[in-house]
């Protein structure tokens, strides 16, 4: 078999959404499980729709999502000569005509088919007319005037159109400019793009660009179509559903592998495994998985997943994506083996990036004030002669390693007759503000001896104080 060849053409016209992640995502897994390759391309010919923001905002979306693409990015706004090639040689060969029809003719026809209950069309008036080209003439392609078109669908099996629904469609407009349709086609034909995975809003669009595949006389790729994403009342993801960029997940704190996780299961699934590695989606990833029916996007299930896979990662690829939360929220550390041990200790309580980052604020900026309900109940009496000792027991120790510490506390929870609890509580809320941290041990490991013994300090003339 052919190398698989895929492609993704966003339009320019906003930011990536859930919707188009999953479509690239789907067409860069299948490119990557087959060893075949992924092609990149704008759709920036509506000029008053697509910018350049846009375009950036696209390709910082995929980069985060780690897609990367084999060829491109190409600009359809880069290829009018080649469209207007194609064109020309639909003329030549007899498949296309040059149409003069008035816009007042056009609008009077789609009257007329109207008022016999019929869909507006073009009723083929320039067909035969072998017309020049001039000024104001379009160019149509002649569509076949019976029989069916049928896309044979990967994802939903065959789909018929009657031809008789198709009209003579526009495959340049009057100022030289090509159509949509005719773009997209000579486009997916001269980049040899051969299994075109697509939303199931182009459905109507396939039959017509089929149509150019046959006037040109060269072979069809695989068509899918994937039903659309819909939000949790059922209704096509939008706006008001909340967040609906890709970049709006990552600055939610989503990990990139994450999000492709849960993209990907909005559409197509192997068993009923939920948390997938990107390896493993690159490996198991086939077309006969997509399902039929529509994902429907829950927010909820994407934190769920995204914890997973927080615990999952890669502590040192952590601290790396963490690393601009934490400068959000003013830390900004610079010992990166810091932050993977702090990271660490973060995961297992921290569904986002964003949590992680509020959960390893206390390690990397001076504790301003205790929180009050822990002072409360962590600051009263004995906590200063418990502070006073577990400083003396931990001042001699050289270094801060879990079996000093834990001697060190085992000494003061005898000398007191008190359990670890009642020992750790007020040392817990002096290093790190709240009395709930991570582990005592490990957190004593992150902030280091220097740190650990500043703070208690400080804590215990604030208890002293206190009295
Ligand atoms: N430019 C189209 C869109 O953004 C994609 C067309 C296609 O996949 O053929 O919806």
């Amino acid at each position: 078999m052919d190398q698989i060849i895929t492609r993704f053409p966003p339009s320019p016209t906003g930011y990536l959404h859930v919707g188009g992640a999953r479509t690239a995502l789907f067409n860069w897994l299948y490119a990557r499980n087959t060893g075949g390759k992924f092609i990149l391309r704008i759709e920036d010919t509506d000029a008053v729709r697509s910018t350049r923001e846009s375009v950036e905002a696209i390709f910082d979306a995929l980069t985060w999502l780690e897609i990367d693409w084999d060829e491109g990015p190409f600009f359809q706004t880069r290829r009018y000569d080649l469209y207007r090639e194609y064109i020309q040689k639909l003329v030549d060969s007899g498949h296309a005509y040059y149409c003069t029809c008035t816009p007042e003719e056009i609008d009077a026809m789609r009257e007329k088919a109207m008022a016999v209950g019929a869909k507006p069309r073009y009723d083929g008036r320039c067909r035969e007319r072998g017309l020049p080209c001039s000024e104001n003439a379009v160019v149509r392609i002649k569509a076949p005037l019976a029989g069916t078109t049928v896309i044979e669908d990967v994802v939903k099996g065959p789909i018929v159109f009657q031809n008789s629904e198709l009209d003579d469609f526009i495959i340049q407009r009057s100022d030289g400019s090509p159509t949509y349709n005719l773009a997209v086609a000579v486009d997916d034909i001269t980049m040899g793009v051969n299994l075109v995975l697509r939303g199931d809003d182009h459905v109507n669009n396939t039959p017509k660009q089929m149509m150019i595949y046959k006037a040109l006389g060269v072979p069809l790729p695989v068509y899918g179509h994937v039903p659309m994403v819909l939000g949790s009342d059922k209704t096509r993801l939008s706006k008001r559903h909340g967040a609906m960029s890709v970049s709006e997940f990552r600055e939610m704190g989503i990990l990139p592998d994450a999000m492709i996780n849960y993209l990907v299961r909005l559409g197509w699934s192997y068993g009923d495994q939920e948390f997938f590695t990107r390896k493993e989606l690159i490996e198991k990833f086939t077309l006969k998985n997509i399902g039929r029916s529509a994902g429907v996007f829950d927010q909820t299930k994407l934190l769920a997943l995204n914890a997973e896979h927080i615990k999952a990662a890669d502590p040192a690829e952590l601290a790396r994506l963490l690393m601009p939360f934490l400068a959000r929220i003013g830390c900004e550390p610079t010992d990166m083996g810091q932050v993977e041990k702090a990271v660490k200790t973060l995961v297992t309580r921290s569904k986002t990036l964003v949590e992680m980052a509020e959960g390893a604020r206390f390690y990397f900026t001076d504790i301003d004030a205790y929180d009050d309900k822990a002072v409360e109940k962590c600051f009263k009496e004995p906590a200063a002669d418990i502070l006073r000792r577990i400083i003396a027991a931990l001042e001699p120790l050289a270094a801060f390693d879990e079996k000093n510490l834990e001697d060190a506390f085992k000494a003061v929870m005898e000398e007191m007759n008190l359990g670890f609890g009642k020992i750790a509580n007020p040392v817990r809320v002096a290093l790190s503000g709240k009395n709930v941290s991570p582990g005592m041990f490990e957190m004593m490991d992150v902030l280091g001896r220097d740190l650990c013994l500043d703070r208690l300090n400080k804590a215990l003339s604030f208890v002293d104080a206190l009295a």
